[in-house]
């Protein structure tokens, strides 16, 4: 016998609990989560270090400069469901925030754990049944019924939410279960990888140098000798390859063998560069190398690794710099080249880039196009953000759009 209710949602993440919360509190209308974990919302706990960066304080009309081609999918669940109106639910349930420099809006206590206690209290108070240690295996549409198997259960619902996340960190139980489950009810899949993660770099020359963090850089991506993206962010150099949120943010378009360049030095060409050191070799003819480009402000330790990089020593004084050395320094000041070996594995991605067609999904409802009252919110779409809140804010928008519409639709029938 399978167990019924009326709305059934697959994963307790943001988006399952949120899409939970705007959806119950009518009476007689059954909802419950089904999630696999003994606990809801592990990713949500581990979000800005365990602090939660729960969205980004710009304006909604920037949001749409994060998310890569396909933004224009949440115009409508942004239009509805704004950071305000995230922020507005929060704090009305007794959370303050605080806003970093960059932007990032955080519970003002650091844990990501009032924050996921707020949606636990709400699910409560709301009615919602969350049934734990439940791992869906398959979704088999039926006339006008959902039938759900887990491990141990049958259950049977109205409408279906999948709501299982993506590939990347398999250890919080987004392991890619919903794509097999998408793909068994007729959705198309855009091949998952892992986003928001590091480059690892053939021979990389920076190891020495990890930890150190250079802020708003410039970062060219180039393929065959072409150009073919400009980044700017903070990149971090870590002990195999480059990290921080520029590069965490580029590298949903990055792939290996693509050559990736840094402009440590601003320069606004790399003719430019030239110009501007020959001016300073130049002006400072007698002084070592090392200290006349001391005016660049680079980490000395950066500088003297790019320096003896470019074949220059530490005893060579500027006007006795060959032209040759001179251009190499040039460029790897302001275009310094890496080749990209790897991108970081799902195991350490901080999201899945790919996912559910977006195409066969209406963004005005997260319903499906191909099955009615099927839904599809959160990481498990095509669909990925920057780092800085925007995914968080993304399933929570998603979560909202669902959750009212299936609200309204019972709301009317019952
Ligand atoms: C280290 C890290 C830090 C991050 N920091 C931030 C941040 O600060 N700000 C931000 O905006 N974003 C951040 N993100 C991204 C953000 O956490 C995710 O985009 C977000 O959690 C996606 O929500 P979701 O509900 O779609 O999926 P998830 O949070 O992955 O939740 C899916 C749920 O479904 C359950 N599930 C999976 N398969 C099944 C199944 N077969 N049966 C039953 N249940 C199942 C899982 O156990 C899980 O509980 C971070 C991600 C990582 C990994």
């Amino acid at each position: 016998m399978s167990k019924y209710c009326d709305i059934l949602i697959i994963g307790a993440g943001p988006a399952g609990l949120f899409t939970a919360i705007n959806c119950a509190g009518i009476n007689g209308v059954k909802v419950a989560i089904l999630e696999k974990n003994p606990r809801a919302g592990r990713k949500l706990l581990i979000t800005g270090g365990g602090q939660c960066n729960l969205t980004h304080a710009g304006p909604m009309d920037d949001f749409y400069n994060h998310y890569g081609s396909n933004s224009r999918f949440l115009r409508s669940s942004f239009n509805r469901f704004t950071n305000r109106d995230l922020l507005n639910f929060f704090m009305e349930r007794g959370i303050d925030f605080i806003e970093t420099v960059e932007g990032k809006i955080l519970p003002s206590s650091l844990k990501a754990q009032d924050i996921l206690d707020v949606l636990l209290q709400e699910c409560r108070k709301k009615g919602v049944s969350i049934l734990y240690n439940e791992h869906v295996q398959e979704v088999i549409q039926k006339k006008d019924r959902f039938i759900v198997n887990t491990r141990t259960n049958v259950y049977s619902s109205k409408a279906l939410v999948i709501a299982v996340g993506g590939k990347s960190y398999p250890s919080t139980g987004s392991t890619g279960d919903g794509y097999k489950l998408a793909s068994s009810l007729g959705h198309t899949i855009i091949e998952p990888r892992p986003g928001l993660t590091p480059l690892y770099i053939y021979d990389y020359p920076f190891g020495e140098l990890a930890g150190i963090s250079l802020e708003n850089i410039e970062i060219t991506q180039w393929r065959n000798d072409k150009k073919i993206g400009t980044w700017r962010g903070d990149v971090l150099f870590t002990h195999r390859g480059l990290s921080g949120p520029g590069i965490l943010n580029s590298s949903r378009y990055i792939e290996p063998g693509d050559i990736v360049r840094l402009n440590f030095i601003d320069a606004p060409s790399l003719e430019k560069s030239r110009q501007e050191l020959d001016g300073i070799l130049t002006e400072n003819g007698r002084q070592l190398v090392k200290t006349a480009v001391s005016t660049y402000n680079l980490p000395r330790r950066l500088m003297d690794r790019l320096i003896s990089l470019a074949g220059i020593s530490r005893d060579d004084r500027c006007a006795h710099l060959s032209r040759d050395k001179r251009n190499k320094l040039a460029e790897f000041l302001s275009s310094f080249p890496m080749k990209v070996e790897k991108l970081g594995g799902f195991n350490i991605a901080m999201v899945t880039c790919g996912g559910v067609s977006l195409k066969e999904i209406k963004p005005n409802n997260m319903e499906s196009k191909l099955i009615p009252n099927l839904f599809f919110v959160g990481e498990i779409l095509d669909i990925d953000g920057d780092t800085g809140g925007y995914n968080l804010q993304a399933a929570f928008s998603q979560g909202y759009m669902a959750g009212r519409y299936l609200k309204s639709i019972y709301s009317v029938n019952i």
